[in-house]
């Protein structure tokens, strides 16, 4: 009889959906479910979704089952797979997901931040395979990060490491809702880039992204500001260029400090393409101590789409400490 092929499952929980998939060695999805989160109703009701996403890749066996990996937003305690506070998960305050799992299944259970699930899955199936050490970035609402060193995630002294979006890129920039300023969240977050971009307009009524706004009747999205950008657009290059250049100094502030001169970007707002990566690289530069100028190295992130679930489910692939 042949061996059956190993797998892994990966859960994304997100605030609307869950999405699971069972993942192959190599970092392919064999199987997917997505079912609504229903958050609302409360952790029970998110537990009881969790589970049945995961009953409904594994009923149709076949496969050796090595483990079951969840990213999920807020705070992870690793040890007991205890999720706390999760933004926009109403009525939960600690949760110990990874045991609930563990009774369900019997199997090897990991919990993990979102953001640090993203990192282990470029770590194990994606971009940062060939790195030692990268920094993971993945731009949306927030700006996430995560911090590889030596083959290893960086989780500091108390879990916080990586909050690269809250690093200030001027004191005297605007307010951000962690209460800094001039945090680089507030120009690279999906909603501030947004909002900052509409200001701006006012004074561009010749810009692109004001006529395709008002003949088709759609809001202003990164989405717009790239498809203005690709129909040469003046100002929607000119936000592209800022905003790389502004990511820039960022990465060149977490350059300086641990000499990692990897970066791995991901996320919505990376579908700015090549201009923004050239801008980034610029910035990063500008910026980086001279001895790492030439090292520094930054590419898109490998896994699209699906990243949330194979990221998950390379928790079950990475070797803990
Ligand atoms: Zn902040």
């Amino acid at each position: 009889m042949a061996t059956k092929e190993t797998a892994a499952v990966g859960v994304d929980l997100g605030g609307t959906s869950v999405k699971v998939g069972l993942v192959d060695s190599k970092g392919k999805i064999v199987r997917k479910a997505v079912l609504d989160t229903y958050a609302e109703e409360g952790p029970d009701r998110v537990v009881k979704q969790i589970k049945k996403g995961i009953h409904e890749v594994l009923k149709p066996g076949g496969y050796k089952i090595k483990g079951i990996g969840i990213g999920s937003p807020g705070v992870v305690q690793l040890k007991d797979g205890i999720v706390e506070n999760p933004p926009n998960f109403p009525g939960w305050t600690k949760v110990k997901l990874g045991k609930k799992i563990i009774e369900e299944f019997k199997l090897a259970s990991f919990v993990d931040n979102d953001a640090n699930a993203a990192a282990i899955g470029e770590l194990i199936f994606g971009a940062g395979k060939k790195f030692d050490s990268f920094i993971m970035i993945t731009l949306g609402t927030g700006v996430g990060g995560g911090i590889v060193l030596d083959k290893k995630l960086f989780r500091g002294s108390h879990g916080f490491a990586g909050e690269i979006g809250h690093g200030s890129i001027d004191y005297a920039g605007p307010q951000c809702k962690c209460g800094s300023y001039g945090c680089i969240e507030t120009y690279a977050g999906n909603n501030y880039l947004t909002a900052r971009v509409k200001d701006a307009l006012l004074q561009r009524e010749d810009s692109l992204i004001t006529r395709i706004m008002r003949e088709e009747q759609i809001p202003l999205t990164p989405k717009l500001i790239s498809r203005a950008m690709e129909a040469g657009d003046e100002f929607a290059i000119s936000v592209v260029d800022d905003l790389g250049r502004k990511l820039g100094y960022s990465f060149a502030n977490v350059a300086n400090i641990l000499d990692v001169t990897n970066f791995v970007v991901g996320g919505g707002v990376a579908g700015f393409g090549k201009r923004l990566f050239t801008a980034m690289e610029a910035g990063m530069k500008e910026r980086v101590g001279k001895s790492l100028k030439s090292l520094c190295k930054i590419v898109p992130a490998k896994l699209k789409n699906e990243a949330g679930i194979l990221g998950a489910s390379a928790l079950v692939y990475y070797k803990y400490n």
